[in-house]
């Protein structure tokens, strides 16, 4: 398992530092490094990551320059 700094909250503790699987047989769980909840499947992080970014007010979006 690797420790990472996610922009993700755990749901339990709040913190932002999990544990995500760098080989197969870790399976594709991440967890929390604090409380070891699980926080999502590797499969689920990319559309995780696109809903904060989706949901982030103020990105320099092309739509955001042209407005
Ligand atoms: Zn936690």
């Amino acid at each position: 398992m690797m420790r990472v700094t996610l922009d993700l909250r755990c749901n339990e503790c709040g913190h932002n530092q999990f544990h995500m699987p760098v080989q197969r047989m870790e399976g594709h769980g991440i967890y929390c490094a604090s409380c070891n909840a699980f926080l999502c499947d590797t499969h689920n992080l990319e559309k995780a990551f696109q809903a904060i970014n989706r949901a982030a007010p103020a990105r320099q979006t092309p739509a955001a320059l042209s407005a």
